[in-house]
């Protein structure tokens, strides 16, 4: 069932960045494994998916000691406190959204020996009960990020506003993209070569984020099912 998913995904994933003339292989697809057992993240490596997301620290350890070959990204709200954790068990923090997390981050990396890769999350929406620096504030902490030695920027990423049909989020995702274009034109972002990085897209509106540049999208219903409560 899972295998079955993820071919499907990536026969739609290759077929939508055809279709807007993108080279497949430039959209990465995150395995969103929150709430699911290591069982289900090890059906999904043995389909050759072997990135995967999680939010919530607690959940994410025993998975992450226990499915070795597989790469992790961090795409829930972190506290300061937990960024230790975070830093040595991630190769990517998705939602860096304030400078002291940074800081944290950024001491641990240090203490670990580690180059951290990072996404600044934008809340492109602007909604009070999200996570993610507002649009208007998102270049000055770039900005303060930029000099932190153990961490590496490597673009946006957004949760937009939940609507029901995936052309609702095309805005939201091609604000994240303008923004993204303009940052990297002033520098912002690791420049070691990398293309800048677009995490947007989840289960219901990932072709949409594909056709606006994504590139990666976070699946977790589409491959796993629903999540248990
Ligand atoms: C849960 C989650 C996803 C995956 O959502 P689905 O709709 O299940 O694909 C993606 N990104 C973040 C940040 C999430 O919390």
């Amino acid at each position: 069932m899972i295998c079955r998913n993820i071919k499907r995904i990536r026969a739609e994933v290759r077929e939508t960045a055809l279709h807007c003339g993108r080279d497949p292989d430039a959209v990465r697809l995150v395995a969103v494994s929150k709430r699911m057992p290591v069982e289900a993240v090890a059906a999904a490596c043995q389909c050759g998916q072997l990135l995967f997301g999680e939010n919530y620290l607690q959940d994410a350890v025993g998975k992450i000691e226990r499915v070795e070959q597989a790469q992790w990204h961090f795409i829930g709200h972190l506290q300061s406190n937990k960024a230790g954790t975070a830093a040595k068990l991630f190769q990517m923090i998705e939602t860096v959204d304030r400078l002291k997390i940074a800081q944290a981050l950024d001491r641990h990396a240090g203490r670990l020996n580690k180059k951290l890769e990072v996404l600044v999350q934008v809340n492109v929406g602007r909604e009070p009960q999200k996570s993610g620096i507002a649009p208007e504030h998102a270049e000055a902490l770039l900005r303060e990020i930029q000099p932190l030695p153990n961490l590496k920027v490597r673009g946006l990423m957004t949760m937009p506003p939940y609507g029901h049909a995936p052309e609702a989020s095309r805005l939201w995702f091609r604000t994240l993209k303008e923004l993204a274009d303009r940052f990297a034109a002033e520098a912002l972002f690791a420049d070691d070569n990398t293309s800048v990085e677009l995490s947007m897209g989840m289960s219901g509106d990932f072709k949409v984020a594909i056709e606006e540049g994504a590139t990666m999208i976070r699946i977790g219903t589409a491959i796993f099912g629903k999540r248990p409560v």
